[in-house]
């Protein structure tokens, strides 16, 4: 078993509390990301699992084994920090070997536990190599060999891809959640890319200001964001400020009516209507049919629009109030082709895709 369990995790120091009361529970082989602006506590919670940093209050727990106060050493858990932290002197196969050799494994099982793990990371021709002699890349899947090696109970990964360029870093990502799920690890990661944290991550956990404000799986995060930090920190939301009139219905402080979801009552008289901007559907008033049975659909005209390639931003105003669409961008000579700046639309969404929220952007 090598599941973790996080319980009231806190770290100050002197009067700051960095960390406040974090509880976390990553399951067997499951890869949670801890995603958060810099500063928000991420890399202080991971050095406290790894046992670099000494909590102030909390227990940490792994495979039921209270770790808490063992040193790094002993606690099983193999990590891989942004910056490599390869040992220069040293060639590719002895990085790798460096925790076995502490653990006072013999030289037989070293020598192959050392095979295995370059081998894992495709890496088996350059043993003899030293760091320098090394890409940015295969330095980084040296380091993930040299934490793998010591078959850790638990991956601790801090920043692991910041240092790689786009492409690079997109072929890492794959190469590290590939052996994560083969290998069936416990990981836990930290990173401030979003993009990072929604492909690779089975669970994130959303930290702010030393705490986590909220735990799902990527799209729960997405679609169902509990908090304006939340909605406005993952990918890209229209948040305007009102307050609820009806179930299902939102009043914004210029006066625009838009529907929401009925089930997402906010319960406070101020809220947030959160609408993400690819859910909204655009219909030049033109070419549209007559409102059928589609009673939620809004008058607005465009007042801004950028082109993205395979997709077009739209920037609106629905009766004073400013909001972005995106769409796929319209092929030419079609009657969406007729979306440009001043031209008058509809825009209808899914009345579940808009949710209120407690508090105010
Ligand atoms: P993140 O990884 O989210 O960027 P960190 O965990 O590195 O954030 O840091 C959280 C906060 O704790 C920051 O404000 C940082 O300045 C502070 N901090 C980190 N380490 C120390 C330390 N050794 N002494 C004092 N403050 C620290």
């Amino acid at each position: 078993m090598s599941e973790l369990i996080i319980e009231h995790l806190a770290k100050a120091y002197g009067d700051t509390r960095v960390v406040k009361d974090i509880n976390l529970h990553v399951e067997e082989g499951e890869l949670v990301a801890l995603l958060g602006p810099s500063g928000c506590g991420k890399s202080t919670t991971l050095r406290m699992i790894a046992g670099f940093v000494k909590p102030t209050e909390g227990r940490i727990l792994l495979g039921g084994e209270d770790i808490s106060r063992l040193p790094p050493y002993r606690r099983d858990t193999g990590m891989v920090f942004q910056s490599y932290a390869l040992f220069p002197h040293m060639s590719v196969a002895a990085n790798v070997g460096f925790g076995l050799e502490m653990r006072k494994i013999g030289r037989a099982e070293r020598d192959e536990r050392i095979r295995q793990a370059l081998s894992m990371v495709r890496l088996d021709h350059l043993a003899e190599r030293m760091p320098r002699q090394l890409s940015g890349g295969q330095q980084q899947r040296v380091a993930l060999a040299r934490a793998l090696a010591i078959n850790p109970k638990m991956l601790l990964l801090d920043e692991p891809l910041s240092n790689l360029d786009a492409k690079l870093r997109g072929e890492v990502q794959h190469e590290i959640r590939n052996l994560q799920q083969r290998l069936g690890l416990t990981t836990l990661m930290v990173t401030h890319d979003q993009d990072e944290a929604l492909t690779m991550a089975d669970r994130l956990a959303m930290m702010e200001g030393g705490v986590v404000r909220q735990i799902g799986t990527p799209q729960e995060i997405y679609d169902t964001p509990d908090d304006v930090y939340v909605a406005g920190f993952i990918g890209r939301c229209n948040l305007i400020a009102g307050r609820q009139k009806a179930p299902g219905l939102f009043v914004s402080e210029g006066g625009s009516e838009l529907p929401c979801d009925p089930a997402s009552d906010a319960g406070a008289r101020e809220v947030t209507f959160a609408l993400r901007p690819e859910k909204i559907t655009l219909v030049p008033v033109a070419s549209a049919p007559g409102p059928g049975d589609d009673a939620t659909r809004q008058r607005a005209r465009i007042t801004g629009m950028a082109y993205l390639g395979a997709q077009t931003e739209f920037e609106l105003d629905l009766a004073g109030t400013a909001l972005v669409a995106v769409m796929p961008t319209p092929s030419r000579n079609t009657p969406l082709s007729a979306l440009r700046p001043g031209a008058e639309v509809f825009a209808t969404w899914q009345a579940q895709d808009a949710r209120l929220l407690a508090e105010r952007p």
